[in-house]
């Protein structure tokens, strides 16, 4: 389907997020006849009921009715579940489902360059959007990273890139999406909560390169023996990436250097120590993004400018401020124990650890010989407190804190000169807050505060 077939076509729209929402407007836009159809009321979907009624959108909030199935296809919001009633009532009756990034792609006039991974999608999204930008290329980043594809894709023109955060939720329900660079940057168990095994995860994820063939490119990561399992068409060119010296890999370090391979030579770009994120997790991101560049054509000099230049993202291995001595990190996205092994990799000094959340299921005893080498106290937060407490305490001492204003105090206290509190829950945030954005907000303004109160003492 091309974006002008849309015209005059019944579309119904599961979910009223920010894709549903940006997804109604531009098919609206484009002569669809569009209803949206919300689990919630409020008012919330109120308002955005009003704004998107000015478009001629029709809304249904509180539920998904039968008008639902009125339809030439649906499209689904990246959170709502593939298997609800109404889309098992959908496929018997054979109306097609997509998910937004597809029914968008159908508009995008210019390349995509779709990245995925359990970890690290949006800083290599970032990372890569910005080393565009920085050669002058005319370039849109967006998808999962809160910029949804169907709110720019009118404005992409075929010169354009779009380096586009995909999920697998978001690759379950594609169809034609077509990316020219894609990406796998890992493969790890997450999101297990929703896959009954990691055959359907990968699965899932395997879906980004389906549409790919002579001259696409897919990336992936060879030091992961997960990532070696993907098997995509032998006319899509693979390029690895990897951490170390490796033969097979058109990004890897050597003598110290991050260096990238292509036919025109071999560049070591950046010492690694040089690259301004930091730990082994983000020098995986920097290679991967690097090798997009690259083969999109960016000078190796742009790439390695911007690899020097570029701070990270809020929320992952934040530094937040020294105060007395101890360095403060909000790793808030650190959301499952690999992440938190990672953050602990990425730092040098001994570290007081906050940690705790709504559990995903993750087993924290794999982070033992990690505590044992460099974390002096672990300070508990949330319903996962018990569970992890169990895990940790014949290694570790172990504290828990009703708050995050308390776990801060007791962590500053508990940390010495020269030390780390890093925050990196391993956990998922709902359970005392809205997403993990507003848990790391409260981290920074407990930090923030305290240090303003021992000033005024
Ligand atoms: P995503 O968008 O996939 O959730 P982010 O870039 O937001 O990834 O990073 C989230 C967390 O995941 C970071 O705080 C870090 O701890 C961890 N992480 C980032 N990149 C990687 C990687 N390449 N491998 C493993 N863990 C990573």
């Amino acid at each position: 389907m091309t974006g002008k077939m849309v015209t005059g076509k019944k579309v119904s729209i599961i979910g009223m997020a920010r894709s549903g929402v940006a997804l109604a407007e531009l098919l609206a836009k484009n002569d669809s006849s569009v209803l949206v159809s919300e689990m919630k009321s409020g008012d919330e979907p109120e308002a955005k009921r009003a704004d998107l009624e000015k478009f001629g959108v029709k809304c249904e909030l509180g539920g998904h009715t039968q008008k639902v199935l009125d339809a030439d296809f649906i499209a689904i919001s990246p959170g709502v579940p593939m298997d609800i009633d109404i889309l098992e009532q959908a496929r018997r009756r054979g109306i097609p489902i997509f998910s937004e990034i597809e029914v968008a792609s159908w508009f995008c006039a210019g390349s995509i360059i779709a990245i995925t991974g359990s970890n690290g999608k949006t800083t290599t999204t970032t990372l890569l959007g910005e080393i565009l930008k920085s050669c002058g290329l005319k370039c849109f980043v967006g998808g999962n990273i809160g910029i949804p594809f169907a709110s720019f894709v009118s404005e992409t023109t075929p010169d354009s890139y779009i380096v586009l955060e995909v999920s697998s939720f978001q690759l379950e329900g594609i169809e034609q999406f077509h990316p020219l660079i894609a990406m796998i940057l890992n493969f790890t168990p997450d999101h297990l909560d929703r896959y009954t095994t990691m055959e359907d995860y990968r699965a899932a994820k395997a879906r980004i390169y389906e549409n790919m063939g002579e001259g696409d490119r897919l990336i992936l990561n060879i030091d992961d023996p997960e990532s070696t399992k993907f098997m995509p068409d032998p006319s899509v060119g693979v390029r690895w990436f990897s951490n170390r010296s490796n033969d097979d890999a058109h990004a890897y370090v050597d003598s110290e250097y991050l260096v990238l391979k292509s036919d025109k030579g071999t560049f070591p770009i950046i010492r690694v120590r040089d690259i301004g994120i930091p730990g082994p997790h983000n020098l995986a991101n920097s290679a991967a993004a690097s090798l997009a560049a690259l083969i999109i054509g960016v000078d190796v000099n742009d790439i390695s400018t911007t690899l020097k230049e570029f701070k990270g993202v809020e929320h992952r291995l934040e530094r937040v401020a020294v105060f007395r001595g101890v360095t403060f990190i909000n790793d808030s996205k650190g959301t499952n124990v690999d992440s938190v092994s990672m953050a602990l990799k990425s730092i040098d000094s001994k570290i007081v650890l906050i940690a705790g959340g709504k559990d995903k299921g993750g087993d924290f005893r794999r982070l033992l010989p990690q505590l044992s080498a460099k974390v002096v106290a672990v300070v508990l937060i949330g319903e996962a407190s018990d569970k992890i407490a169990l895990q940790f305490s014949d290694t570790v001492p172990v504290y828990k804190a009703d708050s995050m204003r308390k776990a801060v105090e007791m962590s500053s206290s508990l940390a010495r000169n020269g030390e780390t509190v890093l925050l990196s829950p391993g956990c998922a945030s709902f359970d005392m807050f809205d997403n993990f954005e507003h848990r790391g907000n409260v981290f920074k303004e407990a930090v923030n505060s305290i240090m303003e109160e021992a000033e005024t003492t």
